[in-house]
């Protein structure tokens, strides 16, 4: 057995207010042929980063709407993520080695996930690379439909793992990516659905939060209400650059000498860079104490996040890679226009200059970031977009009608 995850109960009607009467109907239609259909997720971690955010949504509105879902994490000591976590940075392009013995770590955890997955399923959805070898090492007992979901930036891989990877995941029948350049060499197209991320309108994170509410949650942290705040979310992880965000943070101070700058990161249960990366992140930041560097154990859960970001002045994603990047999502839908890179997913949330801005630079991220505060009533028109184009196209209803299409496509 592996690690069964508890979701809190979550119901469609609730979102109709949100959506609209269509896309609930839709979404009802779609479900009909599917009541009672057993689904499993299989991901790495039920806590921290964008796929534990979207499964917590995900799985109960499936079930709310007549399937048998359930999502289980696999199980893996510290070797294993080590592992895994390098793949991760592999796959996005870094270059460092990929070894014989990092191989073997990958394919003896899997194997053993392999072992103890239990129970048959009519679909089976794995995310991401940690559990990819599922369907190769269990033979494809255990689901009729097994699907692939890949939620990070592949579109530069490090040959050496996506050579590696490729063939497992080319086993599966049907794949999931955000874009299509993510799609890499291997991979027969005819077999790729593309489906951007999602988030939860209703979640504590995303639902409507008052300004003096979120003012007085950033001044538990040592932020004045009354200075302009600046703020990144995101895993301390070298992709998300929260190093640059501080460059970009001291090329601005000059012009605005009270700024403070909020980096807010969780520590994922399967991410075991992310303390020596927080360590490298304060170290930048030095003595400097309108920065703060927060993550969970500092007590920053969804309603921090929420009120970090509708707190902000200005919000940037300085990623060097992103998959699709929830963060920049919530923040679209508080009505913030986002100042963030020109990289993966980012330009599918991010249209310049009328959502946000794509930036290539330190220089580029600091300029914007500062024409934002500087220009109150443009960023109010662009935040205004920003979460128009977020209720039309990134609300979890959204996900939920592309998953029961794919699973409709199938039985059919
Ligand atoms: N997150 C959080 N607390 C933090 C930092 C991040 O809850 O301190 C959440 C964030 O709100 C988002 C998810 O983790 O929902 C990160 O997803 P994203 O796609 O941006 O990046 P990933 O971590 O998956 O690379």
């Amino acid at each position: 057995m592996l690690n069964r995850v508890d979701v809190t109960e979550k119901h469609l009607k609730d979102y109709w207010p949100i959506v609209g009467e269509r896309v609930i109907e839709e979404i009802l239609s779609l479900a009909k042929p599917l009541r009672g259909a057993h689904v499993l997720h299989v991901n790495s971690t039920s806590f921290g980063g964008g796929v534990a955010e979207i499964l917590h949504t995900l799985v109960p509105l499936m079930r709310d709407v007549g399937l048998n879902a359930e999502w289980q994490v696999i199980k893996g000591k510290d070797e294993f993520f080590n592992v895994t976590k390098a793949m991760h940075n592999g796959l996005q392009g870094m270059s460092i080695p990929f070894t014989d013995e990092m191989m073997d770590i990958w394919k003896h955890y899997n194997r053993l996930n392999a072992k103890n997955l239990e129970g048959e399923y009519d679909f089976i959805v794995v995310h991401d690379p940690q559990p990819a070898g599922l369907l190769h090492f269990t033979g494809g007992e255990n689901g009729k439909w097994w699907i692939w979901r890949c939620h990070i930036d592949t579109s530069n891989p490090n040959a050496d793992f996506w050579n590696f990877l490729a063939p497992y995941i080319a086993e599966y029948p049907s794949l999931i990516f955000t874009m299509r350049q993510y799609i890499g060499p291997g991979i027969p197209e005819e077999r790729v659905h593309l489906i951007a991320p999602t988030i939860d309108p209703l979640s504590p994170k995303n639902v409507p939060m008052p300004l003096e509410e979120a003012h007085s949650i950033v001044s538990r942290y040592g932020f004045d209400p009354r200075n302009r705040l600046m703020v990144q979310v995101s895993r301390f992880d070298p992709w998300k650059d929260p190093l640059g965000v501080i460059d970009c943070y001291r090329k601005m101070k000059h012009e605005v000498p009270k700024l403070q700058l909020a980096l807010v990161g969780s520590m994922a249960a399967d991410d075991p860079e992310g303390w020596d990366y927080y360590d490298r992140t304060v170290r930048h930041a030095g003595e400097d104490y309108d920065i703060r560097i927060l993550h969970n154990f500092h007590g920053v859960g969804n309603r921090e996040v929420n009120a970090f970001q509708t707190a902000a002045d200005v919000v940037v994603q300085k990623s060097l890679r992103e998959g699709f990047g929830l963060v920049v999502t919530e923040a679209l839908w508080k009505g913030k226009p986002v100042v963030g890179s020109n990289v993966g997913g980012i330009p599918l949330q991010i249209i310049n200059g009328e959502t946000g801005f794509l930036v290539e630079s330190v220089e580029e991220c600091a300029g914007k970031a500062l024409f934002l505060l500087q220009n109150p009533d443009v960023s109010k028109r662009m935040g205004e977009a920003a979460r128009e184009r977020v209720r039309r196209n990134y609300l979890s209803t959204r996900h939920l009608a592309d998953y029961l299409k794919l699973f409709g496509s199938l039985i059919s």
